[in-house]
């Protein structure tokens, strides 16, 4: 299968599928990477948070595919939001990954409570980071339309992406829509609701009548929509799977049974990140 590449603001191109690793122990990362990168993913979603960045790097270096042939993604960890902490943290993701630019760095969370709420002077380190060329793009993660909102009126850039949970139980159609009119491109994480919504009826159901599995049915469904995925799996038959879903279309009835799943508030499954400190 051909993964397409979606444009950013900026003009660079993301895979619309990557791997995600969130949750993958160290020891396990570099089996499920290789796995990954074997299968065809070009992309991958790691975090400092993760614990595995090193072994995303070594994984793929170890791969012989050119680092310009991957996508990479890592986020700036919580207790990093101020100017200095977060420069440093940046060099240790770049460290870690050994690699001297990373495709794409994000803000992991807007923290709104601590720091005095000083996620702006975070972005203008991001910004930096960005001009001196070691962050092709640069993003944030976990942002509510009042966060975005301020960058708008505070920063210079627009974040590339923002990255943020949506599923079918839990759609964030508002955060959506800021995107959407803003040229912020949507991407969802725990794009499967960590495995939850794969045995609601409805998707059950989708997954009979098209004769697919109902991961690469939810999955297809978000890309669609045209937001970003990078479902995790340790296991290489699911890995498998979840690439499967370029070859195939949902109509629009059946689009808007899934998006009908939607329980708003209530189907969020992490935190919410006006609280989340
Ligand atoms: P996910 O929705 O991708 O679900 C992963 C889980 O679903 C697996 O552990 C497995 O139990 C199950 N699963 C996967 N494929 C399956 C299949 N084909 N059939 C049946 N079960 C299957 O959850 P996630 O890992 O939370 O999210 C994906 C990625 O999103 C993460 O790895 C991470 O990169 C990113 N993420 C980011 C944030 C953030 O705050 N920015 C938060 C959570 C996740």
């Amino acid at each position: 299968h051909t993964i397409p590449d979606i444009t950013l603001n900026d003009g660079n191109t993301i895979p619309q599928l990557g791997f995600g690793v969130y949750q993958i122990e160290p020891r396990d990362t570099v089996e499920a990477v290789s796995k990954a990168l074997e299968v065809g993913y070009r992309h991958i979603d790691t975090a400092e948070m993760y614990g595995n960045e090193a072994e995303v790097g070594q994984t793929i270096r170890a791969s012989g595919l050119d680092r310009g042939a991957v996508f990479v993604t890592s986020k700036l960890n919580n207790g990093f939001h101020r100017p200095d902490d977060a420069r440093r943290a940046f060099e240790s993701t770049l460290a870690a990954l050994k690699t001297d630019y990373i495709d794409l760095f994000l803000i992991h969370w807007p923290l709104p409570t601590r720091y005095d709420g000083d996620f702006v002077s975070t972005w203008r380190t991001l910004e930096e980071f960005q001009r001196d060329g070691r962050a092709r793009s640069i993003g944030v993660s976990n942002f509510q339309v009042a966060h975005l909102e301020r960058l708008a009126a505070e920063a210079d850039m627009v974040p590339a992406v923002n990255q943020i949970e949506v599923h079918p139980y839990f759609g964030n159609q508002e955060v959506r829509a800021y995107g959407r009119a803003h040229n912020i491109l949507t991407e969802a994480w725990s794009p499967i609701a960590q495995g939850k919504v794969l045995r609601d009826p409805t998707v059950v159901d989708v997954a009979e009548q098209v004769g697919r599995t109902p991961a690469q049915v939810v999955l297809r469904w978000h890309v669609q929509r045209g937001d970003i995925v990078f479902p995790k799996s340790t296991t290489p038959e699911r890995i498998e799977e979840n690439f499967g879903v370029f070859d195939f279309e949902l109509d629009d009835v059946v689009m808007e049974r899934i998006t009908e799943l939607d329980r708003g508030e209530a189907g969020r499954q992490g935190p919410n990140p006006d609280t989340f400190d």
